[in-house]
């Protein structure tokens, strides 16, 4: 299948090396609106750079060879990806339809860009076919992840998350706090809470998020409660055997902290650092009242969302009809956690 990536940033550039390493489907070109140093890596990547009409000019003058215009590579296509900054999708849309292409937009954008709001674990057999999917943002990723496990194992009665939020990304330079703490938004709940129930509209939750002065990742302290009773070694066990989540032990490795996560990642050699499992601390599961379960969890932002965008291809294009067919496809390629 023939996959077009219109915006090649933190999250585009990512989707197009996911994609590039599944078995079926291929990169066909990817856009870029400004000629910098993104635009050197597409190239040296080897993908087919696509840019606006009226600036293939200027791309050329600054030494790029441009395959055409962006118009030209969805034309092209069978499906795309839109990873654009937030709420250039929603205008991009108007493209999709003209070329008559299906799409997939990012947490960005507003729910209505879309036909469906989506996740892998919760909604992939209701995505099969459509032709606008939007997945979710990389907060709501991660809160999605948790609850939806601990939903299909114990049921889930109410969610409460605290989000602290990484200030920008690392390549940002202009985006902040650098040394306050944000109430982002200063209201509660936060937006996190109905967008996870543009996925999961039965999940009671609600969220309150602060901005601080970091690039890492973010912070989710977690507290649902469950419709059974259960104890520790319950939520260990459902977490152990589930996809894309990873639970670390902070006193016995020392990993108490983003920066030891990250550290761990790129020790590893995962490219970029990247960490698209969710993270849950093991030594803060703790269950109070045999119903309510506390915990700890890190979103890698720049990379969590990625598994869901190559599902969503799956799942639009009817390659396969079943999430965990096509989530074993995408994490086994990805190199992520083995759950299969
Ligand atoms: P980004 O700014 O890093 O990348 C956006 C890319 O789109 C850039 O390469 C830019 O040149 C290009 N672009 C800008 N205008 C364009 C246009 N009109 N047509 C084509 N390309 C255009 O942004 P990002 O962080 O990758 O975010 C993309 C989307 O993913 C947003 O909806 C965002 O909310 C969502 N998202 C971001 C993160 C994150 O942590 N960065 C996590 C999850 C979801």
């Amino acid at each position: 299948m023939k996959v077009a990536i219109n915006g090649f940033g933190t999250i585009g550039k990512r989707i197009a090396d996911a994609v590039s390493k599944q078995p079926d489907m291929e990169v066909i070109g990817v856009s870029k609106t400004r000629p910098n140093y993104e635009a050197l890596v597409a190239i040296e990547k080897g993908y087919k750079l696509y840019v606006p009409k009226d600036k293939i000019k200027k791309f050329e003058e600054h030494g790029f060879e441009v395959r055409g215009s962006i118009e030209e590579l969805i034309n092209i296509a069978d499906i795309v990806i839109d990873a654009t900054p937030a709420g250039v999708g929603a205008k991009n849309k108007n493209l999709y339809i003209k070329f008559n292409k299906p799409a997939i937009f990012q947490g960005g954008e507003k729910s209505k860009v879309a036909d469906i709001s989506f996740n892998a674990m919760c909604n992939y057999e209701k995505a099969i076919g459509k032709r606008y999917v939007r997945v979710v943002s990389c907060n709501t990723t991660g809160l999605l992840r948790i609850i939806s496990i601990l939903e299909k194992a114990f049921g889930v009665k109410r969610v409460f998350a605290t989000i602290i939020r990484r200030g920008a990304d690392p390549k940002e330079i202009k985006k902040g706090p650098i040394n306050a703490i944000v109430l982002d938004p200063p209201h509660i709940p936060s937006h996190h809470a109905l967008d996870v129930q543009s996925v999961l509209p039965h999940i009671p939750i609600s969220t309150v998020a602060l901005a601080v002065p970091t690039t890492l990742m973010h912070i989710h302290v977690v507290r649902i409660e469950l419709s059974k009773e259960v104890n520790e070694k319950d939520i260990v066990d459902i977490l152990e055997k589930s996809p894309r989540i990873l639970l670390v032990e902070a006193e016995k490795y020392g990993v108490k902290s983003t920066a030891e996560l990250i550290e761990w990642a790129r020790d590893l050699g995962r490219s970029r650092y990247d960490i698209p499992e969710l993270i849950v601390w093991m030594d803060t599961i703790s269950v109070t009242d045999g119903k309510i379960v506390t915990l700890i969890q890190g979103v890698h932002q720049e990379s969590i969302v990625i598994p869901d965008n190559i599902d969503a291809i799956r799942a639009i294009l009817k390659i396969a009809t079943r999430a965990i067919d096509s989530m074993r496809i995408t994490d086994e390629s990805l190199g992520l956690k083995r759950w299969w």
